[in-house]
């Protein structure tokens, strides 16, 4: 049996810098599910369909082969045979994937990829739902937060040092709308799954919150 853990939360809580960390000090593979709604959210925005459009999203998303490979360690989110890793980190396809993700064809196809990456090898897995829907067996789960504030700050410095746009509110302006979006939506909505561990990293180090994490792991 493959060991899982699930850690979830709201966007720039760190999840994806945690998560890669556990699983480098485990020996785990680490799976970001965020970036294969990404991929599918570039793929409606390539193809130029409305966002808000459930019925097309849904329809479309049957033409989109998303998959994943490692390379040297890395996940990279292949998009009908391209590796879109370099294309799916602006804060257009943040908005769109959280738009695109509230659609259940979009939502079914995606859980079924990150199910069956989970069964196969123990996976350190980020996302908002993992916990609750994708791995509800897994053996731990983190439901990993911090404030907006800080969250907003991590995104706006993580942007600047990239050279991207860097306007502090309107990082968190966008966080918290995203938030709510993933939030209130309908299907498999961003909430603590009931046995998960909550940690609050506002005032922690990433080396705390790793060692804390890593505490709990058998
Ligand atoms: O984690 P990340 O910020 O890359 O996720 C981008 C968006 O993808 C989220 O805002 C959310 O709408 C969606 N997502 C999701 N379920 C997941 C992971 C991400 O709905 N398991």
């Amino acid at each position: 049996m493959s060991y899982n853990i699930a850690i979830d939360g709201p966007a720039g809580a760190g999840k994806s810098t945690i998560a890669k960390l556990v699983a480098k000090k485990k020996g785990y593979i680490y799976v970001d599910t965020g970036a294969m709604y990404r991929a599918m959210a570039l793929f409606m925005l390539k193809e130029s369909v409305e966002l808000d459009r459930v019925d097309l999203i849904a329809e479309k998303s049957q033409s989109a082969d998303i998959s994943i490979r490692y390379e040297d360690g890395v996940q990279c989110v292949f998009l009908n045979g391209q590796n879109v890793n370099g294309m799916i980190r602006t804060e257009d396809v943040s908005a769109a994937a959280s738009k695109t993700s509230v659609v259940p064809e979009v939502r079914k196809k995606l859980t079924a990829l990150q199910k069956k990456l989970a069964a196969e090898q123990d996976v350190v897995m980020d996302g908002r739902d993992i916990g609750t829907k994708v791995l509800p067996n897994a053996d731990l789960k983190i439901f990993l937060t911090a404030s907006v504030e800080v969250r907003a700050k991590r995104r706006y410095d993580e942007l600047c040092a990239k050279g991207e746009r860097c306007n502090l509110e309107k990082i968190q302006e966008e966080i918290a709308e995203r938030d709510h979006r993933d939030m209130t939506r309908d299907e498999a909505p961003l909430v603590q799954a009931e046995d998960a561990i909550l940690v609050d990293s506002s005032d922690m180090t990433i080396e705390q919150v790793a060692d804390k994490i890593l505490s709990y792991v058998k």
